[in-house]
């Protein structure tokens, strides 16, 4: 006899898992490609932005992710761009909370230049945002300034005091720059430890026309973790965000310390995530330019049967991994679209 077929629904629903036999449980939206910074290593001083007409409302974003969170993704992450200088953005937050009170979603974190959260950090509290990625690449207020062109130190600090205050758990981001931050990094470390915070600290991408050599910001992570362990001792540590960084624990400040290097280490055979830029756009890989356009099966069908097709159809091309190189003797293999399409 023959098995029974399953019934359409439970096919329909069943959770997304690529070609390598990973699920995607992970999905990062970034809701602006705007931002209020101007950072050196993400975007050029004159950047030039989506066209607002081809962006999507913030209702839209919103029903992207509900079907994702139907199809098994467990883990939201809003970004951008600034996602918080995106008017509005409240509403979305509010809206997505919504599955995280039914339990369907695990987690519903952001990744932000701290420059709006003392406006926000109660309100991201109150509907159910736990932890929060904040990026701070120095503690050296002129630095600071230098590295974001637009940014000021002390906006941010204060961001932070709310944050705590408002009992969201903090990590802070740091990209490594070449002669720019490399020195500070150990004093980072201290004061996160001093402030309760984990730390991660980024290599370089090669993503989009900066207007400028990457060779000359890139910093192997391989060089910090060695100068970081002579200061402090660092116990390794299996601890998984789902993310990408590897992660020891600082004995001396009891924080944890995670490194993201897709350069020196290719992270991507654990990778659960797929990314969504403010255009309906779906990147199956950071590091690939290949995508697929969600906003025209969201926009053409009131009902989602079209448009977990295009879901389903895109996860099944999700690369193996990304090839990025940064060093004099090749050419930089980079993505053209700069790292505030699809977020950190
Ligand atoms: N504006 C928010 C922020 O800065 O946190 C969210 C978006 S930003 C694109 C996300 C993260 O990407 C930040 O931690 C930022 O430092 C990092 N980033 C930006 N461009 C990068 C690049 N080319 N290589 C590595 N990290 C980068
Ligand atoms: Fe803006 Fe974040 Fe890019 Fe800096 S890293 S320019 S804060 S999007």
């Amino acid at each position: 006899m023959n098995a029974p077929t399953p019934a359409p629904l439970a096919v329909e629903n069943a959770p997304l898992v690529d070609p390598f036999a990973r699920a995607i449980r992970y999905l990062r939206v970034s809701v602006t490609d705007r931002c209020d910074f101007r950072c050196v290593y993400c975007m050029a001083e004159d950047m030039t932005f989506l066209p607002k007409a081809e962006v999507l409302s913030l209702e839209e974003p919103d029903r992207l992710c509900s079907t994702f969170i139907g199809l098994g993704v467990r883990k939201l992450r809003l970004t951008g761009g600034e996602p918080l200088v995106r008017r509005n953005v409240m509403s979305l937050v509010r809206a997505l909370g919504r599955h995280l009170e039914s339990g369907a979603l695990e987690e519903l974190t952001l990744t932000t230049n701290g420059s709006q959260l003392a406006k926000y950090a109660g309100e991201l509290a109150a509907t159910g945002v736990r932890r929060i990625n904040v990026s701070i690449d120095t503690l050296d207020p002129e630095k600071f300034a230098a590295i974001t062109r637009w940014g000021r130190l002390e906006q941010v600090l204060a961001g932070l005091d709310a944050a705590d205050a408002a009992g969201l758990s903090v990590k802070i981001n740091a990209v490594a720059l070449k002669d720019v931050n490399i020195g500070e990094l150990e004093a980072m470390v201290r004061w996160c430890g001093g402030r309760g915070y984990d730390m991660t600290v980024i290599e370089v991408m090669p993503m989009g026309d900066i207007g400028a050599q990457r060779v000359d910001q890139y910093y192997p992570l391989s060089m910090v973790r060695a100068e970081l362990a002579r200061a402090f001792t660092l116990e390794d540590s299996d601890y998984r965000t789902g993310g990408p960084a590897r992660y020891v624990t600082v004995k001396e400040t009891g924080r944890r310390l995670g490194f993201i290097t897709p350069l020196t280490h290719n992270f991507c055979e654990l990778c659960n995530r797929v990314r969504l830029t403010c255009t309906g756009t779906l990147f199956m890989c950071l590091g690939q330019e290949d995508a697929a356009d969600l906003r025209a099966p969201l926009r053409a069908h009131a009902d989602d049967a079209a448009l977990t097709h295009a879901i389903r159809a895109a996860i099944a091309r999700k690369p193996k991994g990304h090839d990025f190189i940064i060093d004099r003797r090749h050419a930089p293999r980079s993505v053209s679209r700069h790292m505030s399409v699809t977020g950190g």
